[in-house]
């Protein structure tokens, strides 16, 4: 049996002390992650341990809270690393950013950290399906910030299929992505207020049928949603939360 670790289930502001984007897969002995918010990264530490274990990452879009903690995973096995492989999947332009952001942090150490030794950063392309491991996983554009090349996506893991929306304003691709999953993670960051960029529970009352999965978590909360825990139906993720599939 398969399962899903919340690693981080908070927004960009980590809204009540909510670590940012992170979800862990896992397998038997085969992991991935999607996403890796700069401060998941001290939740990872504290509940994977060992990060030399960790297989995969899949990068849903170029904002901070959902990429900021690589450059901590890359200079972690920089100088504790044990030489196993570790593959990164993000959006076009996939190692610049990630090198660019490891070179402001660690100044002089940006080509290190992306050159190291049975490191693969690769860069997917919208609806163009990739395969890492045996696990396939279908890219899925979402609207959200065009800047950071937001994603939804599809994983294939096993017998099993599972949907991540990455942050999106509600649109028809959150329903492809969730179509036939065991298991959809739903961004919800507002409650009542409609933002752009980003989903509000009032459209989930209002279309959650069309989604058509098994278990619909919702994640990535702001404050509107901190504040109105006990109206919504749906399940809520939390930091450290057990998923089995
Ligand atoms: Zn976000
Ligand atoms: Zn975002």
């Amino acid at each position: 049996m398969g399962k899903l670790t919340v690693i981080g289930s908070g927004d960009a502001f980590s809204t009540g002390g909510r670590f940012q984007s992170c979800f862990l897969v896992e397998e038997g002995e085969e992991n991935f992650m999607v996403d890796c918010g700069a401060n998941a990264y001290v939740n990872l530490v504290r509940t994977f341990g060992d990060l030399d274990r960790l297989q995969r990452i899949f990068i849903t879009h170029f904002h901070g809270d959902h990429f900021g903690g690589i450059p901590f995973i890359l200079i972690n096995r920089r100088f504790f690393g044990k030489g196993s492989s570790l593959e990164i999947w993000a959006p076009m332009g996939a190692k610049k950013r990630i090198r660019d952001l490891g070179e402001a942090l660690y100044p002089g150490l940006g080509d290190e950290l992306v050159d190291q030794h049975g490191l693969f950063i690769r860069e997917y392309e919208s609806e163009i399906e990739f395969e890492s491991g045996g696990i396939r996983v279908w890219p899925v554009p979402v609207v959200h910030a065009p800047d950071s090349i937001p994603h939804g996506l599809r994983v294939n893991f096993g017998e099993k299929t599972m949907g991540f929306s990455g942050d999106t304003e509600w649109n028809s691709n959150i329903l492809r992505i969730a179509e036939g999953t065991e298991l959809m993670m739903l961004e919800c960051n507002n409650f009542s207020s409609i933002r752009p960029g980003h989903v509000t529970y009032s459209q989930i009352e209002e279309r959650g049928a069309e989604i058509r999965t098994e278990n619909l978590v919702l994640n990535h909360f702001g404050e509107e949603m901190l504040s109105n825990l006990e109206k919504v139906k749906e399940n809520m993720a939390e930091d450290g939360m057990e998923l089995f599939f």
